[in-house]
């Protein structure tokens, strides 16, 4: 029985790919899969406990079972967690961690923030901020801005109409800061780049996994963009954003085959690493994403390590960037990577995701 990661219908609804995430995971519960502690929680109507997915009580009947995204959300529809598996238990949440996650999005949303100004409004010292956003995030503050200007550059230039503009829009100060930052994160010439992938045509689909949603798509040369969300529609959003000339296509029959091995690759299965990928990157990059493709499922890897074996032994915070900057999650294993101590480090996905898919590889790393 394999239901875990059917591709979607083309015009899905919602109601539709809630039944299909719901399906995943009761077939989870049944088989009493750990490997999927703190993906989700179930709970029994007829005896309003919470439970993780792989607790040992008795499989409830499926119309008694209810599910959610945490047990957070559970305990809010009424659910108290369970004295036996004991969800209640599980990750320390720490608050820091919310602080670091708001500096992130006011990073993205804004290029550049004050720090000290942002530690005093969240109620930490700067000091303390900045070693809690290294720590969980993986590359300090400053190295996360330039990455989200980066980024930022490469959404706004197809739509500028002067490369000069854009660069002053997406936050750099001047062009000369952008050649040295952004235009190496593209990987092409700026000029080049405003004209889109013409002529190139995409194809793609989506599919459900514990993880939540994955769009893959693949040029004719190999797989170039593989993402995680919550929200199919956006996935499709941020794929025209990141291909806008490409002709995009939705073929569901025919990338059924390479939806099933990133659906077997999400569940620690298959083969991913065989897979041909066509991926824009620096020279940097692309070399740490093939030494990141002979990391074998099981295993992990401290940012260091790779740098180590990447050829550039004091580059670990550059290493964070190129692991951050992957086009393709799964198929490069950037979530094999984590901290020097064994904890997660960052991940572009989510923790929660990364965490997933190292219980699924059956790799051993604290949270
Ligand atoms: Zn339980």
């Amino acid at each position: 029985m394999s239901v875990i990661g059917v591709p979607e219908p083309r015009g899905s609804r919602r109601f539709h790919v809630m039944t299909k995430l719901d399906e995943t995971r009761w077939a989870v519960v049944q088989r009493r899969d750990t490997r999927y502690d703190g993906v989700f929680i179930y709970a029994v109507s007829t005896t309003g406990v919470a439970c993780r997915p792989g607790c040992a009580a008795r499989t409830p009947r499926r119309d008694h079972v209810e599910f959610f995204a945490t047990l957070a959300d559970a305990e809010r529809a009424g659910y108290r967690a369970c004295r036996r598996c004991r969800p209640d238990q599980g990750r320390v949440v720490d608050a820091s961690l919310e602080a670091v996650t708001r500096l992130c999005r006011r990073l993205e949303q804004e290029g550049a923030v004050d720090v000290v100004a942002f530690a005093a409004e969240v109620g930490y010292s700067e000091r303390h901020l900045r070693r809690r956003f290294a720590e969980v995030i993986g590359v300090p503050v400053a190295a996360y801005a330039r990455s989200v200007r980066a980024r930022r550059a490469r959404e706004i230039l197809p739509s500028s109409p002067a490369v000069t503009e854009a660069v002053y829009a997406a936050g750099f100060g001047s062009s000369r800061a952008f050649y040295e930052h952004g235009a190496r994160s593209l990987g092409m010439a700026p000029q080049r780049y405003r004209g889109g992938a013409d002529a190139e045509h995409i194809r793609y689909t989506t599919l459900v996994t514990p993880l939540g949603h994955v769009i893959v798509a693949t040029t004719a040369r190999g797989v170039c963009a593989v993402r995680l969300g919550d929200d199919e529609a956006a996935l499709e959003r941020e794929l025209a954003e990141e291909f806008p000339r490409a002709r995009r296509e939705r073929d569901d029959a025919g990338l059924g085959p390479l939806a099933s091995v990133l659906a077997l690759a999400v569940r620690g299965e298959g083969e991913v690493a065989s897979l041909p990928l066509d991926v824009q990157g620096t020279a940097f990059q692309v070399r740490v994403w093939e030494t990141l493709r002979r990391v074998p499922r099981g295993a992990t890897i401290s940012y260091a390590e790779l740098a180590t074996l990447a050829g550039a032994p004091r580059a670990a915070r550059a290493v964070g960037s190129a692991c951050a900057a992957n086009p393709v999650a799964v198929a490069i294993p950037c979530h094999r990577v984590v901290r020097g101590d064994g904890s997660l480090g960052g991940y572009r996905w989510g923790l929660d995701a990364k965490a997933a898919l190292l219980r699924a590889e059956g790799a051993t790393a604290t949270a």
